[in-house]
């Protein structure tokens, strides 16, 4: 099933239509990104009449109906013509790293999540830096207002009625950890100011207070982010739905009687269950036939059956598994197309175009760079190169043997060290690496292993002295 809204001409012409914006949750750890998704997947399953929800592998599709029920007088469905939102389901590191500004971009617009009481933390900064680095619209949601000391709750009625609402004890504590976020925004320079105050969102970055626990103003985040799409994202939405599909990887993964599978979220076109797909690895591209297209089952029909069911055909914007042969080496974040108008040559050079346009630049010497997608070893590469430490070799996967001796060869500079961002250590790997005298440090936050190598360095050097 497709969230577009179709307008394919009589005489079977091309199918224009508006695809679903994706949108992805970003944020430091804990500051209720999880929390965030499942209220808005859980009221819209509660609420929602008209069209509910509809699950994807990945991603969970809200259309409008639902959007304008949650948000009542704030959304008037008549006054929007994108179908929906698609929020991809893995919010953090997973999904906001691989957001990419060239080629396809995984999501189109993002709620930045950030605790009031904790307020700016090392993730939501490293967020920041890529919603800036990809030119994603964002909307702030200032989270865990329902923890401020007096808050008392108003349910059904915009966030700024409740706020108007509290008392002067409770508005005041809220306001001073608002405007230091606001101010913490302005440091990175992001003007913001509260989503009611805010004439321009093109200029501005709407924060919205927000409780994920009770629900408050997350209709309100809703209808920001309706409006962001609406304004500045419909002509982006706009794809020829029957045309050759393309989209990015989430994840590889075993699926049983399947083989090796590919979550994938789909931003254009359609697949086929009988299509020829090219897909980034981390060697040459993969040229392969869909085996099968899987979906969720819907909720009532899961019994002991298989949560997923096969389909014969999947359009953009979604969320689907891909089963197919030889996918062992596809790569988190790395581009899918379908092989359908273009000759195969010519898609597999847009598929390698695509990926060293994902550009990590290696050097002869360095540190060994291992992270999780494509996009977050990007980011680790970016930080890196800013703070002037080579890289010798940058792959997506576990830290492996060969990752352990390439670091540990010939290098003058005695580097010696793989960076490893949100990927397992392999036993083996581990055992090499206290072996031969390489050191592995290990993180989710991108500014703490470049602090570990720099701090490693200068302890190296002062020890030297
Ligand atoms: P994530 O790591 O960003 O996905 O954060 P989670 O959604 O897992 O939330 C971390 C913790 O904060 C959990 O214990 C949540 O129950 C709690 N939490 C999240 N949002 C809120 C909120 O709005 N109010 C309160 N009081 N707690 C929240």
């Amino acid at each position: 099933m497709s969230e577009t809204h179709t307008n394919a001409d009589a005489a079977g012409g091309t199918a224009e239509s508006l695809r679903t914006p994706i949108v992805a949750v970003l944020g430091h750890v804990d500051h209720g990104k999880t929390t965030l998704l499942d209220k808005i997947r859980g009221s819209a399953v509660t609420d929602g009449e008209a069209g509910a929800i509809t699950q994807h592998i990945g991603a969970t599709a809200v259309p409008l109906e639902t959007v304008s029920e949650l948000a009542g007088s704030l959304v008037d469905p008549d006054d929007f013509d994108l179908p929906g939102l698609l929020f991809i389901d893995t919010p953090g590191h997973h999904s906001f790293s691989t957001l990419r500004s060239r080629g396809g971009a995984l999501a189109d617009i993002a709620i930045l999540v950030v605790d009031v009481n904790d307020g700016f933390q090392p993730q939501t900064i490293e967020a920041l830096d890529i919603l800036r680095r990809t030119e994603t619209p964002f909307v702030v949601a200032a989270n865990k207002i329902d923890t401020v000391p007096g808050w008392n709750p108003q349910s059904d009625v915009p966030i700024q009625e409740s706020y108007d609402a509290q008392s002067d004890r409770a508005r005041a504590t809220l306001d001073e950890n608002l405007y230091e976020l606001i101010g913490e925004l302005s440091d990175h320079d992001f003007s913001a100011d509260m989503y009611w105050r805010v004439q321009n969102f093109a200029n501005n970055v709407g924060v919205v207070p927000t409780s994920a626990e009770t629900g408050e103003g997350v209709p309100d985040v809703l209808t920001v982010l309706m409006g962001l799409s609406q304004r500045y994202l419909k002509d982006a939405m706009a794809i020829d739905v029957d045309g050759p599909g393309a989209g990015t990887v989430l994840e590889v993964k075993d699926q049983k009687g399947f083989g090796t599978a590919i979550d994938v979220v789909l931003y254009d076109g359609t697949v086929r269950s009988d299509d020829t797909i090219v897909v980034g690895a981390s060697g040459d591209p993969i040229v392969t036939d869909v085996r099968a297209l899987l979906q969720p089952r819907p909720l009532a029909e899961i019994r002991t059956e298989s949560r997923f069911e096969q389909v014969d055909a999947v359009s953009a914007a979604a969320g689907l598994k891909i089963a197919a042969p030889e996918l062992d080496s596809a790569m988190a974040g790395a581009p899918v197309r379908v092989v359908r108008d273009q000759p195969r040559e010519e898609v597999v050079a847009a598929v390698e175009e695509e990926l060293a346009a994902i550009g990590v630049t290696t050097q002869e010497e360095g540190v060994v760079v291992k992270a999780d997608t494509l996009g977050s070893l990007e980011a680790v590469a970016d930080a890196l190169e800013e703070a002037e430490i080579p890289i010798v070799r940058a792959e997506v996967g576990a830290v492996a043997p060969r990752d352990v001796t390439v670091a540990s060869t010939a290098d003058e500079e005695k580097h010696e060290t793989v960076l490893a961002f949100s990927v397992d250590v392999l036993d083996n790997a581990a055992d090499l690496a206290e072996e031969s005298g390489v050191r592995i440090f290990e993180s989710d936050v991108i500014y703490r292993l470049v602090e570990e190598y720099d701090e490693f360095v200068t302890e190296r050097e002062r020890s030297q002295q």
